[in-house]
């Protein structure tokens, strides 16, 4: 008797724990958009890209298919991108036009529509961790400069000098487009001077990003990035503003935005994709679609975004050359891409 009681506890259990996880996840990620051509891309420079968007992707999978959470998965598959200085966040972002690296992170969990971000920081090895602990640890959702700085470092982000973040790479870019610079306003074509991007060339994108949909089904997006290069006075892209770079709801879908941060920002991209899911009942696809392929470029803006929806459905769209981009799901299919 106790043991036919035992064995229906048991299957109860089991029966409940179903119904709430369904074991299907899936993971998308770009490390930004941009002039990436094949011509200009050695097949060494190429495998490294692959190879470091593949880490970022077994990382964040390895999470999701222990169970682990969405949230915690976009956090950890962000930092190995941080950490890869190939990347346009935390080692490898790119040069303000004083010559310094003020960084910028957003994460936001779909489930709670909790969110956190901080920007311009300049000495937090991870900003992405700095952001989930303005989430977790915080009643605020946005913190910037020296009092992000100091909220990261007292919950145990991990500080280093502002050296840290310097690349030889970088700092060449921003040379380049200083000259550029000096070159447009000496023939007056200033317009836009510090922000447009020069022809086949990639060095103002770089961003990096995650989606993710885990076992549970709730949705959480981050977003991390050093800006765009040459950027001026304390300026902040769409990349940790919530609804601009970065949203999550677990009613729609979860967004991440790599590209001409000032468009992103008046589009409020991120959010507009996930409304026009939930009031115009478009599909993940068509939604940023819409936004990426013909809203952005009619104000002269581009980039791309990444996005997943509550279904698992997700995009990969852009309108530049290229996206580093990626996903792994719950069913072992995977792949990372770079070109259209
Ligand atoms: N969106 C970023 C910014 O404007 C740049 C990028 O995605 O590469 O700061």
């Amino acid at each position: 008797m106790k043991k036919f009681f035992l064995m229906l506890v048991a299957f109860a259990f089991a029966t409940a724990l179903t119904a709430q996880t369904n074991s299907k996840y899936i993971l998308v990620i770009h490390g930004g958009a941009g002039t990436i051509l094949k011509s200009q891309m050695t097949p060494e420079k190429e495998a490294l890209y692959k190879q470091g968007l593949q880490n970022a992707l077994d990382a964040g999978s390895k999470i999701l298919k222990q169970g682990g959470t969405a949230l915690d998965a976009v956090e950890a598959t962000i930092m190995v991108l941080e950490n890869d200085s190939l990347f346009n966040a935390g080692k490898g972002a790119v040069f303000t036009n004083e010559g310094k690296n003020e960084l910028d992170a957003s994460i936001m969990d779909g489930k709670t529509l909790k969110a956190g971000a901080v920007a311009g920081v300049t000495n937090i090895k991870n900003p992405i961790t700095a952001a989930r602990a303005v989430m977790d640890k915080s009643e605020h959702v946005m913190m910037a400069g020296k009092g992000a700085e100091l909220f990261a470092a007292q919950n145990g982000c991990t500080v280093v000098d502002p050296s840290y973040f310097f690349t030889t790479q970088r700092w060449n870019d921003l040379l380049d487009a200083k000259r550029e610079d000096s070159l447009k306003a000496l023939h007056k074509d200033s317009t836009k001077a510090f922000l447009k991007q020069p022809d086949n060339h990639d060095y103002k994108y770089g961003t990096v990003g995650a989606v993710a949909l885990d076992m549970y089904g709730n949705l959480a997006a981050a977003t991390s990035t050093g800006g765009m290069t040459d950027k001026r006075y304390g300026r902040i892209g769409d990349s940790p503003i919530i609804g601009a770079g970065t949203y999550a709801d677990n009613n729609t879908c979860a967004v991440s935005c790599t590209g001409w941060g000032e468009y992103f920002i008046r589009l409020s991209m991120a959010k507009t994709v996930s409304d026009r899911m939930e009031f115009a009942h478009e599909s993940v696809k068509d939604a940023a679609d819409e936004m990426i392929m013909k809203k952005l470029p009619s104000l002269g803006g581009d980039g791309g975004l990444i996005a997943v929806d509550k279904d698992g459905n997700f995009t990969m769209s852009f309108d530049t050359d290229g996206m580093y981009r990626g996903y792994i799901k719950s069913d072992g299919e995977s792949k990372v891409e770079i070109y259209k």
